[in-house]
This record gives C-alpha cells, sequence and structure tokens, in this order.
C-alpha cells in the first residue's frame, strides 16, 4: 500500500510537513509501519502537490523519494497552505512511471489513493463504460487509481464528498474487497475515506492534517475507524460512517 498525506492550514514549508518529522512521509517510503500486507517499502515513485496563489503545481518523480537529490532543497523553499503528497508502492502488474504517481490533478482538484482495485481490469469494464471516451483516452496512466480518478472527476459536480462516496461505493459492488482509501483537495476543502487502510489526523485551531501513519506518537494524532468519509477546511473536520462499514 502507498502512503499518503494532506495538510491544510496556515502556510508551512513542505519540508516541515514532508521531511522533518521523525516518522514523515519521507521516512514512511522505506520504513513503515502499518503496511497490512500490502507490500514492504514505498520505492515506486513519489509526489507532491501544493498551491500557490490558489493554484495547484505538481512534483512527481518515477524514482523512490529518497534517491531525489533535490527534493530536499526544493521541499525546504516551497511554502504553501494546501499539500497532498504520496510515496508508491506499484501494485503487482500495473506500470511503473512517473504518470502513475499521485497526486493527480483535475483543474484545482488534486487526488491520492491508497490501495487497489479487486479483478483490475476487468472488473472496472462496466464502470469505465459510463466515463466519456476521451477521460479515457487521456487518463494519466493504465492504472487503478487514474480511473478512480477519473469516475470521481466525472462526478466532481456532485460535491467532491458525494463524488468520492459514490465511486467508491460502486467500485466496491463492483469489485470487492478493493482498497479505497483517497485523499481529494482543492487546497481549501478536504475530502478523505478509509476504505481498509489507515488514516490519522492532527486537528489544531487553524489547521488539519492527515497522514496514512502518525508522523510521530501523541502529538494529538488519532486514527479514523475503517470505512469513514472525512470532510474538512484548515478550521473545521467532520467525519461520517460510510455504507458497507464492518
Ligand atoms: N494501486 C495503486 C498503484 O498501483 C496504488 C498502490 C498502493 O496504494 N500501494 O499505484
Amino acid at each position: 500500500m502507498c502512503r499518503h498525506f494532506a495538510y491544510l492550514g496556515p502556510e508551512t514549508p513542505l519540508a516541515s510537513l514532508l521531511l522533518d518529522p521523525p516518522h514523515s512521509l519521507y521516512r514512511q517510503s522505506w520504513s513503515p509501519s502499518d503496511m497490512r500486507g500490502g507490500g514492504s517499502v514505498n520505492a515506486d515513485g513519489f509526489g507532491m502537490g501544493w498551491y500557490t496563489q490558489g493554484e495547484p503545481v505538481r512534483y512527481r518523480r518515477s524514482v523512490p523519494i529518497w534517491a531525489d537529490e533535490n527534493l530536499p532543497g526544493l521541499a525546504a523553499s516551497i511554502r504553501s497552505t494546501a499539500v497532498v503528497a504520496a510515496v508508491r508502492n506499484g501494485t503487482v502488474g500495473m506500470p511503473l512511471m512517473e504518470s502513475a504517481a499521485g497526486p493527480f490533478q483535475h483543474q484545482r482538484w488534486l487526488f491520492s489513493h491508497n490501495g487497489l482495485v479487486r479483478g483490475w481490469p476487468g472488473s472496472m469494464a462496466k464502470l469505465a463504460e459510463g466515463l466519456p471516451v476521451t477521460d479515457l483516452l487521456t487518463m494519466d496512466a493504465t492504472v487503478d487509481s487514474a480511473l478512480l480518478w477519473a469516475l470521481i472527476v466525472n462526478r466532481l459536480e456532485l460535491g467532491p464528498a458525494e463524488a468520492v462516496a459514490s465511486v467508491v461505493r460502486e467500485v466496491e459492488a463492483a469489485a470487492p474487497g478493493s482498497r479505497l482509501n483517497v485523499l481529494l483537495t482543492d487546497g481549501e476543502q478536504l475530502v478523505a475515506t478509509t476504505w481498509t487502510h489507515s488514516l490519522w489526523v492532527k486537528q489544531t485551531d487553524d489547521s488539519v492534517t492527515v497522514s496514512s501513519e502518525p508522523w510521530s506518537t501523541g502529538d494529538g494524532w488519532r486514527e479514523l475507524p475503517d470505512r469513514t468519509l472525512l470532510t474538512a477546511t484548515r478550521y473545521s473536520c467532520s467525519t461520517t460512517p460510510m455504507e458497507g462499514r464492518q
């Protein structure tokens, strides 16, 4: 399973969020502590997305995060009020390439998926048929995460929470046992799910941080129950159980 991370709050250097904490996303790439049988290291690329004057910018690479010598300097010099990042452990059979690493982007939205779709790609044929052909032809990569993203983008007019929740429901129905842990933000609002994997939240008066694994012990981190939908801004955070909770 990949590890992913999102932050909304006061302007902060990316390095303070992604590299510096004792159990940061950077460290989780080679020393994750809760992979639940989904691999052992997250070395199949990484990506980070942030907002500059309200517009998303991304930096993705196909190399392990620790192998990018430019990253520490870059992350120390970029500051943002909203960040999404992921380190990838590619699912067996999926391509290893830069464009298969999160975050995925559509207009102001950034998206990350931790998990896998069971029975890929056959199990998704029916749902994919409902998408405009151009959306399928312009997917970033032929990976389950990119198709999930295409399905969600296609429903964003329902609102981000409903778009995510309905896609999770339908993908689970078509591909039971899938792992559908996602993060979605436009830089102001954040939607996240736990669907068979962990997500921890840390809230302060003016920030919310979510991460597959907490970056330290204590420090106000709390774990969300499985099958939860989280919606947040930097000032508020609420969670609701999702249908099909076990
Ligand atoms: N299935 C996705 C991929 O192959 C996500 C992988 C993961 O969460 N480990 O990229």
